[in-house]
């Protein structure tokens, strides 16, 4: 079939290629071809083409470009879902539904190994959730964030991909050099990047299989020597990092305001902390604000507090908002 197509020498391709698709012209649906120097990108409407490419349009015969078959083409409705690694995430409450939509998803060009569908909240001190596997059989899989890599296993660890820009936004705060405790690090993705930006880092968890994939984590992002992991509960591994730390992040939103004092008896002369909690939206800051206020001063050597930012990460259920405080303590 005949398409229009812009002719230009092969060299300006790219160039030609971007300024069609930044004046919506570019025919997606057919192959750009080359031929004898020459490279012919499809039109949509010759007439629409930029001025000084009018000259070079001729019509030609084009390939219809194959497009991937998506999990919509074959269920006729957009089905919702998430992906991490090469695991898709389902959250459907009607099993032949979940099932209907494993099937398409595999039977779709999305690359992808296993799918499974949410059989729990996320529960338990190890705020882990448990899952039915509809297809595949491995819930293990690596997960790519702001140029990082982390092992996982879903069944046994936490982990959100949702929170990747949160994480980004705390780790550029990050200076070479500076002391940085992460309380309830899961598999690293704090704690890895925060070594990374050039930190010194410990990083602890209660779940020691957690540990054991962010001690891997460390090695595949070449950061293992700035990183000591250390499983358990936080409240006794900190008595080892008494007044270390420059930097402490505190990601247990339901339940961080117990952990205070712990986050307090962990910091040095100053140090930042990264408090996240999950309250109403009327006051989303407040409750936090006051019980940092109140372990500051119940310090044996009391802290000066300083909000420095106060940053609603994301909508957590209805009126109900996840939020992140970075506040710098002083001793005064
Ligand atoms: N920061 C990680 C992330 O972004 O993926 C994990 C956050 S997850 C919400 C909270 C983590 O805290 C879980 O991995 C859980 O095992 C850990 N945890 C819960 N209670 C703890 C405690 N007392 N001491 C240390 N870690 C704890």
């Amino acid at each position: 079939m005949s398409v229009p197509c812009v002719a230009v020498a092969r060299e300006r391709g790219e160039e030609v290629r971007e300024q069609l698709a930044a004046v919506g012209v570019l025919d997606s649906d057919h192959e750009i071809a080359v031929e004898d120097g020459t490279i012919y990108v499809p039109v949509t409407d010759p007439d629409a083409v930029p001025p000084e490419l009018r000259e070079s349009v001729v019509e030609r015969p084009a390939e219809r470009r194959e497009q991937p078959t998506m999990p919509a083409d074959v269920l006729g409705y957009e089905p919702s879902l998430e992906r991490l690694g090469d695991i898709v995430i389902l959250d459907e409450d009607d099993p032949e539904r979940a099932r209907e939509i494993a099937d398409a998803v595999m039977d779709s060009d999305i690359p992808c190994e296993t799918v499974v569908n949410r059989a729990s909240p996320i529960e338990g001190e190890l705020r882990v959730r448990q899952w039915d596997v509809l297809a595949g059989d491995g819930t293990e899989t690596v997960h790519r964030e702001y140029g990082h890599e982390f092992l996982l296993d879903i069944a046994e660890v936490y982990f959100s991909p949702r929170l990747a820009t949160e994480r980004h936004r705390v780790v550029q705060q990050v200076e070479a050099g500076e002391q940085a405790f992460d309380m309830f690090a899961g598999v690293g993705p704090y704690a890895i990047p925060m070594a990374s930006a050039g930190a010194e880092v410990v990083a602890c968890d209660l779940n020691e299989t957690a540990i054991d994939y962010l001690r891997e984590n460390a090695e595949r992002n070449d950061v293992a020597d700035q990183v000591t992991a250390v499983a358990g509960d936080v409240r006794e591994v900190a008595a080892d990092w008494t007044g270390w730390a420059d930097r402490v992040v505190m990601n247990l939103p339901h339940s961080a305001d117990e952990f205070l004092d712990t986050a307090v008896a962990l910091a040095g002369e100053e140090c930042v902390l990264h408090y996240y909690d999950i309250q109403h939206e009327d006051d989303p800051f407040g409750p936090g604000e006051d019980a940092i206020r109140e372990a500051a001063a119940a310090a044996d050597e009391p802290y000066e507090v300083t909000v420095e930012t106060e940053h609603v990460v994301r909508s957590y259920a209805p009126h109900e908002h996840n939020v992140c405080l970075d506040v710098r303590l002083r001793k005064q």
